[in-house]
């Protein structure tokens, strides 16, 4: 392999997602404000730092994927005045009536009071991938050199301090060899690094075990899947926001589902958001977040939003659902961490973006100080969780600490539990504060425990007919997901043996159901114990990160693949 070029910044950021983008953007106002201060007082020094912001989508918002209705809180205190500038912010609809649906089988009951968490009125209807475009394009115009297309694969480290990112190689073949057109992956070498890579992003992922970050509890995700819609007109209004509970999921499964109408797009169609979040801690190890949200769309009250009308895209991801216990710490010798990576999401609210937004602007205030003071030691970036712990995100969070680990008990105890925290202002919980929850795999069930002697069952034949639900391939094929075939396979399974073997006794393979994508297959192998082993249809994976979350085992690593590759979220 030949050298690698090293180039010298400031500052890197890796991820172009809100909190990635917030954290340049505010950078940049932060030296603006100040250079103009010292021209204007004569007394200081300017700075002029380089800061670059590495993505792994080969265009920024391509890998974005949200519900969305986004708390404009966010952008308020990033960009005052941002619903004046030019070009337009990309907002879909005003949320101008929302209500909560309780699903059983066959019937919905609407909420007679929308619960406080849900309401969204003063809200936004998004597609994130739009929103991400356009923060994208302020960052450049501010002169951020913004690098899509480039993953971090490496953190760069000298003992505990972050001393840059190496980009992942390109043209390498699936057996590891160089092809033709090899390029190794540079190394950017930086003061400081924002790590805003996402839920479960894998350089953060590898940092927070190795120097042994982790919060309280271990983080616990969810996985959610949305489907883009175009409707006929008038069949589901721009801002209509309608959140779901109960059916299709089971008293034991942490989730819920949506129905946002996004409004005419430019090309005048009536477009809607619909979407399911199950909790990435479920015990049935047949849960498949796709095959639910089929069944979810046949639901009397949810398909009479989509009739008529045709699926444009589709997409998954998953997103941390812990709260404030389940943050790692959030700074160190050359670090911070932002955003969903940092997890900066409120599960109850099913918002992250304003928050993510809000953590990528108190990193850069702290980067601003640490490149002032020329220290970007722990003892200086530490200021970043100081004022974290200050901020309106934090208070936020603290509300709604025990939400999530309350659903633990099932889902009456958790909903009675947030109704508590609700009452009493954050205050009341059901249980002690701060509860224990231990990683969400650990509460899948063996096939025997779940299912008792009946074995595992032949899943219910859904009418994937195409034109209200589709098989999962149709699906992935809606997601735009594009891979290189040739490189190396970036779902590293470190134990491939348990596969064939105890995984097939004990869980059944769950991994075919768990990714949203069709990935993963257990095909007829002679020779192998149970006549199947594992194939791997990599260039399937949209990047959900459910597999390096769910796998029982925790035998899988989701690695970057080659820089572009991925799934191409227009619109979503
Ligand atoms: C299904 C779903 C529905 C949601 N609904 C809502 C909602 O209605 N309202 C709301 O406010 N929030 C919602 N959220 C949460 C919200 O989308 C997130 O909290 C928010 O997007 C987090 O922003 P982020 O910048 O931290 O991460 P992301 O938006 O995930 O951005 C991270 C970026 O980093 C890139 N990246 C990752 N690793 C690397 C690497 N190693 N090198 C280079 N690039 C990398 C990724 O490609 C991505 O572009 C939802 C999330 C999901 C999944």
């Amino acid at each position: 392999m030949s050298e690698r070029d090293v180039m010298e910044f400031d500052v890197v950021v890796v991820g172009g997602g809100p909190a990635g983008l917030a954290a340049a953007i505010q950078l940049k106002q932060r030296v603006e404000r100040h250079n103009a201060e010292v021209e204007r007082s004569g007394r200081g020094q300017t700075l002029n730092p380089e800061i670059c912001l590495i993505e792994k989508a080969a265009e920024l918002g391509a890998h974005s994927i949200s519900g969305a209705v986004m708390d404009p809180k966010g952008l308020d205190a990033l960009l005052p005045g941002w619903r004046e500038l030019e070009p337009k912010p990309p907002l879909e609809a005003e949320v101008h009536e929302d209500y909560a649906l309780w699903l059983t089988e066959g019937r919905g009951f609407k909420f007679p009071i929308t619960p406080p968490p849900l309401r969204n009125h003063g809200n936004y209807v998004v597609s994130l991938n739009r929103l991400v475009q356009w923060l994208g394009r302020i960052a450049e115009q501010k002169g951020i050199q913004v690098f899509p297309g480039f993953p971090g694969a490496v953190l760069q480290r000298d003992g505990q301090r972050v001393t840059g990112v190496q980009l992942a190689d390109a043209g390498v073949d699936k057996h590891g060899q160089p092809k033709g057109n090899f390029q190794a992956g540079g190394i950017l070498a930086a003061k400081l690094v924002v790590l805003a890579e996402g839920s479960r992003g894998s350089l953060t992922k590898q940092l927070v075990a190795d120097l042994g970050l982790q919060g309280k509890n271990p983080q616990v995700y969810g996985v959610g899947a949305k489907e883009v819609w175009e409707v006929p007109a008038g069949q589901c209004p721009p801002g209509l926001v309608v959140h779901t509970m109960g059916y299709p999921l089971d008293s034991h499964t942490f989730g819920g589902g949506w129905v946002y109408g996004m409004g005419p797009s430019e090309g005048g169609k009536n477009l809607v958001s619909v979407g399911l979040v199950v909790g990435l801690d479920y015990r049935d190890p047949t849960m498949d977040v796709h095959r639910q949200l089929q069944r979810m769309k046949l639901h009397p009250r949810i398909a009479p939003f989509l009739r008529g009308g045709k699926l444009l895209r589709y997409g998954a991801k998953s997103l941390p659902e812990g709260g404030l216990y389940s943050m790692p710490r959030l700074y160190g010798d050359g670090f911070l961490i932002v955003g969903d990576s940092g997890g900066f999401m409120n599960s109850m609210r099913l918002k992250g973006i304003h928050l993510a937004l809000r953590s990528g602007m108190l990193a850069a205030d702290t980067a601003f100080d640490c490149l002032l003071a020329g220290d970007t030691s722990a003892a200086k970036t530490a200021a970043y969780a100081a004022m974290v712990e200050k901020d309106w995100a934090h208070e936020e969070l603290w509300q709604c600490r025990n939400f999530h680990q309350g659903f633990h008990k099932g889902r009456l105890a958790g909903l009675i539990n947030a109704g508590f925290a609700q009452l009493f202002g954050g205050k009341g919980t059901l249980w002690r504060d701060g509860l224990e929850s231990q990683a969400g795999h650990t509460y899948m069930q063996k096939l025997g425990a779940y299912f008792g002697g009946r074995g595992k069952p032949k899943l219910e034949k859904l009418p994937e007919d195409g034109t209200l639900t589709f098989d999962k391939l149709t699906s992935v094929y809606a997601s735009g997901t594009l891979h290189e075939e040739d490189q190396p396979c970036h779902l590293v399974v470190t134990q491939p043996d348990l596969c064939s073997t105890r995984c097939v006794e004990e869980f059944g393979n769950p991994c075919q159901h768990f990714c949203p994508a069709a990935v993963y297959e257990m095909e007829e192998q002679a020779g192998t114990k149970h006549g199947v082993a594992l194939k791997i249809n990599a260039s399937n994976c949209v990047h959900c990160k459910t597999c390096d979350i769910m796998d029982p085992y925790q035998v899988i690593n989701w690695v970057t693949p080659e820089g572009g590759g991925g799934p191409n979220y227009t619109g979503l």
